[in-house]
């Protein structure tokens, strides 16, 4: 098991991509805190993925854009399972308008879950990650990491941030052991991208049907979506690559949308 006596804590993973991670994870034998906005939800996930094992998890509830709740929350898993040895920062939002329209209060809110949020979870375990001298840091970027689309301005800003913010944890952890990287998928069918298909038609004045295949698959070699699955082989990838070889690194996974 590459992630026996582990201790990782992926947020946002109630549900989407962070539950797949965390199950993976867990599959591979580490404690993982589900750490969410909705404790009830991620307290449902943790129960299944503890019931299918080898590892286990619990849920906690975590508002990443309060420092109090991302601190309080870390303190909750250090003391319960001692270690924090893996962080993936995943929990995310979108909302969608022309630059023209975007309210200002949500162009804040977006850049506060995606980036206060990678910001406070990574200051609140780096510390344990530097007692123990090792541990991996995973940020959940995007294609948007590297591409722009319209009505995106403040996705596509936040997501190209945090190439920056792992870079130089990369730089400040490798005396520690402790590695950042960073996650860049294409479109996967979660709730949150769901969401978004209504939205971009009436926004574009296209059919739902167009903004499948044309804005979300059009750029894929495939006509595929990605999977939940896939990130969560590159997640377990960077959570148990054993040395610093790896560090300050994106990887895209999108069907071949975005070419490096
Ligand atoms: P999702 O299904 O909506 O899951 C995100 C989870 O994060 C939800 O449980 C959500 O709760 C939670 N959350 C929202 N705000 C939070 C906060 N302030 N503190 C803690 N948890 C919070 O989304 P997903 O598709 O799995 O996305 C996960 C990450 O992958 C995001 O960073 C997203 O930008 C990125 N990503 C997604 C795609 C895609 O195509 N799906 C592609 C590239 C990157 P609520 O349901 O209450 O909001």
């Amino acid at each position: 098991m590459r992630m026996h006596d582990k201790v990782a804590i992926v947020t946002g993973a109630a549900q989407g991509i962070g539950e797949c991670i965390a199950r993976r994870y867990v599959e591979e034998g580490a404690r993982v805190a589900i750490a969410d906005i909705k404790l009830e939800a991620a307290t449902e996930t943790a129960k299944k993925l503890t019931a299918a094992g080898p590892g286990e998890a619990i849920g906690i509830a975590m508002d990443v854009t309060s420092e109090k709740a991302v601190n309080d929350g870390v303190a909750q898993v250090a003391e319960r399972w001692g270690d924090i040895d893996v962080l993936v920062s995943n929990a995310g939002i979108q909302i969608v308008y022309k630059i023209e329209d975007f309210p200002f209060a949500d162009w804040k809110r977006m850049l506060a879950i995606h980036l206060d949020g990678a910001f406070l979870t990574t200051k609140a375990c780096i510390p344990h990650m530097y007692r123990k001298g090792g541990g991996s840091i995973i940020y959940m970027g995007s294609v948007h990491s590297k591409e722009a689309s319209p009505l995106k301005s403040a996705y596509v800003t936040a997501k190209h941030g945090l190439l920056g913010l792992a870079r130089v944890v990369s730089k400040e952890g490798a005396e520690h052991g402790v590695r950042a990287n960073v996650i860049c998928p294409g479109f996967i069918r979660t709730p949150l991208v769901e969401k978004q298909i209504p939205e971009q038609a009436k926004e574009l004045g296209i059919s739902e049907k167009d903004v499948v295949e044309k804005i979300m698959l059009g750029g894929t070699v495939d006509k595929q979506f990605t999977t939940v699955e896939d990130v969560a082989e590159i997640a377990l990838l960077f959570a148990a690559f054993p040395t610093n070889a790896l560090t300050g690194q994106s990887l895209v996974v999108s069907h071949g949308w975005f070419m490096e």
